[in-house]
């Protein structure tokens, strides 16, 4: 499936204008921006919470290889979800402007995705391609891969997530042209429900140069190995 540039999604970081992160109250706003929610429970309640979830399973929570589970996955959540503490506008806008008036597209491919569906809380695992035709400013590619992991952090829907990727990075560095493209493999649908092992789902989402340019958008489809061929058909 592919996720056509005009698709407007909530919760795309469309919002987040960089110098505007105090704007907007509302709690997907503040999601957007990387602020977690403050009313969290303690972690006493999360791994009760773990506890009555090993209950409702079928199994004793009080049995010897049971004891630690909860505090173990609630270590594990913290790993699982930090992208709620993560401030994606933030890292973006540490941006190089020196860079001999380099203009050309700049890919990063492969990069590793670990996230959560948010309708089964079971994982997604994947990669995300990113790419972006620089205008004036350039950021390290090391944040590129860390403004995947702050959303990839969360729970997601694999559509979203690509928009926020790309909307982030076209607000904070404003380039001629922003391209992401996800493919990955959602465990829901591969251990539960349709039990579909090897069925890869890819999301893209084309903004600028990528949108407007079939020459520019097939190279950085052509860089990245062509995922789907449907993708920016
Ligand atoms: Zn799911």
């Amino acid at each position: 499936m592919t996720v056509t540039p005009t698709m407007k999604l909530p919760g795309a970081a469309k919002d987040a204008k960089p110098g505007n992160t105090k704007a907007g109250g509302g709690r997907e706003s503040n999601l957007i921006l990387g602020k977690a929610r403050t009313d969290r429970p303690t972690r006493e309640e999360a791994e009760s919470a773990i506890r009555t979830l090993l209950l409702w399973a079928g199994d004793d929570p009080d049995r010897e290889g049971l004891v630690d589970t909860p505090a173990r996955v609630a270590r594990a959540y913290e790993e699982f979800f930090a992208g709620y503490d993560a401030d994606p506008v933030e890292m973006l806008n540490r941006t190089f402007e020196e860079v001999e008036g380099y203009d050309e597209m700049i890919v990063l491919k492969d990069i590793r995705l670990e996230s959560h569906c948010e309708h089964h809380m079971v994982p997604i695992i994947g990669k995300a391609h990113i790419a972006y035709l620089p205008k004036n400013r350039v950021v390290g590619i090391s944040k590129l891969a860390r403004v995947v992991d702050a959303y990839a952090k969360r729970f997601q829907v694999q559509e979203k997530m690509t928009a926020q990727i790309a909307n982030s990075i076209e607000d904070v560095l404003q380039p001629r042209g922003v391209a992401v493209v996800i493919e990955a493999q959602h465990q829901c649908m591969t251990t539960r429900g349709v039990h579909k092992p090897g069925v890869s789902m890819v999301t893209s989402r084309m903004l600028g140069a990528f949108r407007h340019d079939p020459l520019t958008r097939r190279e950085f489809l052509t860089i990245i190995g062509n995922p789907a061929s449907s993708v920016g058909a």
